[in-house]
């Protein structure tokens, strides 16, 4: 008993811990040599980057990326007393806490959802049973089923993250799908009346995400993230061979990793120099 106590205080928050590296939690690597999806363990590193030079960076416990951002944006904040004015992130950062976070600091949020891609799909777009496609009357707040059934608001659930964001879900219901011929193509429970949940906040963030993202300035700044931060990791990891951290602790993670930042920010900024240079040079040798 005294030893498993000792394991829960290790672990605090996580569900796991290494033995090892008391700070390290196991997690899903991209790395999967034995592709077994087995976990190892870890840290999550985030960076922001613009025109490829990192302009910050965190290390955090938290597999998913999602749990990551807003204490990455306060520490954003926190190190230089300013806040980004657009944040251009993928999918694994779209959800409602994130986006109403990112509202109330003032940030655009060239942000995806999970579904962004999907939507554009004609399947998805074509499927009248999907609650997105549903006709939805706001001011009297009922949704019409493909059978032409009102579907009136019955209750609202609610629920709280791990982070402590707490969500609101308002379900509505239809009122009789007995004897209805599109029952098997719309709703595969046993009850005798689908209901469907819809969060409307989330829904909105989402719209306006979607409009920002499909905006001429949406769409140059998604071509820009694949030679934003991946292109970053991607010289950090496989071009100067830095895919394991050497030190342990979060602590001494977080100096490693800060020592990596900088070199790239020094190769960087030295090779744009050079460029100049180059330039300069090729300039006076035309004359
Ligand atoms: S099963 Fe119910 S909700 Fe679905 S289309 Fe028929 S009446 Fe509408």
């Amino acid at each position: 008993l005294v030893s498993y106590k000792r394991h829960l205080e290790i672990m605090g928050e996580r569900n796991s811990y290494s033995k090892t590296d008391l700070d390290a939690t196991f997690m899903r690597m991209k790395e999967d040599a034995m592709n077994n999806g087995q976990t190892k363990p870890g840290y999550n590193v985030q960076i922001a980057t613009e025109n490829q030079f990192i302009t910050n960076y965190g290390i955090y416990w938290r597999p998913t990326d999602w749990g990551t951002m807003i204490p990455f944006l306060d520490s954003f904040r926190e190190r230089y007393g300013t806040q980004s004015n657009e944040v251009v992130a993928d999918s694994g950062y779209g959800n409602e806490a994130n986006y109403a976070y990112m509202e109330s600091n003032g940030i655009e949020a060239y942000v995806k959802y999970n579904m962004f891609h999907a939507e554009t799909k004609r399947r998805y777009a074509n499927n009248g049973f999907l609650v997105q496609n549903m006709y939805y009357n706001a001011s009297e707040d009922y949704y019409v089923c493909p059978m032409g059934q009102h579907m009136e608001r019955c209750g609202k659930q609610h629920s709280v993250s791990d982070l402590g964001y707490r969500s609101e879900v308002d379900v509505y219901r239809a009122v009789n799908c007995k004897g209805c011929p599109l029952r098997g193509m719309c709703y595969s429970s046993v009850i005798d009346r689908r209901s469907i949940k819809v969060n409307h906040r989330s829904d909105s963030f989402k719209k306006h995400a979607r409009e920002l993202l499909t905006s001429e300035r949406g769409m140059m700044l998604r071509s820009s993230r694949p030679i934003e931060p991946e292109a970053v990791f991607g010289d950090i990891k496989f071009n100067h061979g830095f895919r394991r951290f050497r030190l342990k602790s979060n602590r001494k993670v977080r100096i490693e990793f800060g020592l990596v930042a900088l070199a790239h920010n020094l190769r960087k900024y030295s090779a744009i120099l050079s460029k100049r240079m180059m330039g300069r040079n090729h300039a006076y040798a035309t004359i």
